[in-house]
């Protein structure tokens, strides 16, 4: 695909989350984040070239690596992957925009540590893993509200802003927005919370159905 068709490719992507959004109101804006895990920096400057500002990575020396060599463009980097207690400071190192997967409170804990010794502020997503899947990380429903608001008493320099999950493994539909459904019913009870990050690139459309203004988009965004 040369520059032109990507572009066009690009937009009928966009068109699609545009119809989505427009299914729940016109004010309901969502913000895309293009999931650059398996794309090299050569391929996040085409999408960047053709608009995309936000992406984002689940490994830490990826984000590192793909963030410092783009360093003169004006991008975002989410961190979307699960975290080490050990790869903390090489997160940080990177200053990311929104780190999306705050899922336990021993890791938070351990982040505001490190938050204070460099006096830094880090805006976070709390993880939540929806559907209770063992394969997957994140805080179980029941329990992610009161962990919500016990990060926010004990972790001032994690500013939390919402929170993100996974749509549930499945063939089922009703399945996946069930798990979706779970998630922004959660959200919509924290206060202040402003980001509801939700919807892949197989169920983008269902997520943002259910409420999600943020959508994690790998392989559809790099044509994949
Ligand atoms: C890889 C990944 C995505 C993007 O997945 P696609 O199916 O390629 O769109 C989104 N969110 C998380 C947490 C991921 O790990």
């Amino acid at each position: 695909m040369n520059n032109a068709e990507y572009k066009i490719y690009i937009d009928e992507v966009i068109r699609r989350v545009e119809h989505a959004r427009l299914q729940v109101s016109q004010h309901h804006i969502v913000k895309i984040v293009a999931v650059s895990k398996y794309s090299s920096t050569h391929e996040i400057k085409e999408l960047y070239q053709i608009g995309q500002r936000a992406f984002g990575e689940n490994k830490v020396q990826d984000l590192r690596a793909k963030s410092l060599e783009l360093d003169e463009l004006p991008l975002e980097w989410h961190f979307i992957g699960n975290l080490q207690k050990n790869k903390i400071n090489n997160l940080l190192d990177s200053n990311p925009t929104l780190f999306q997967a705050l899922d336990s409170l021993e890791l938070a804990q351990e982040i505001q540590k490190k938050l204070e010794a460099r006096n830094m502020i880090l805006d976070a997503l709390l993880q939540i893993n929806s559907a209770k899947e063992e394969s997957k990380h994140g805080f179980m429903p029941e329990i992610a509200k009161e962990m919500y608001e016990q990060i926010q008493n004990e972790c001032p320099n994690i500013n939390l802003k919402g929170v993100m999950s996974i749509g549930a493994y499945s063939e089922d539909k009703e399945i996946i927005k069930k798990s979706f459904q779970t998630t922004h019913a959660i959200y919509t009870q924290l206060k202040g919370a402003t980001i509801c990050s939700m919807g892949m690139s197989g169920d983008f459309e269902l997520a943002i159905e259910c409420g999600s203004n943020m959508v994690r988009l790998g392989s559809i965004m790099f044509n994949k």
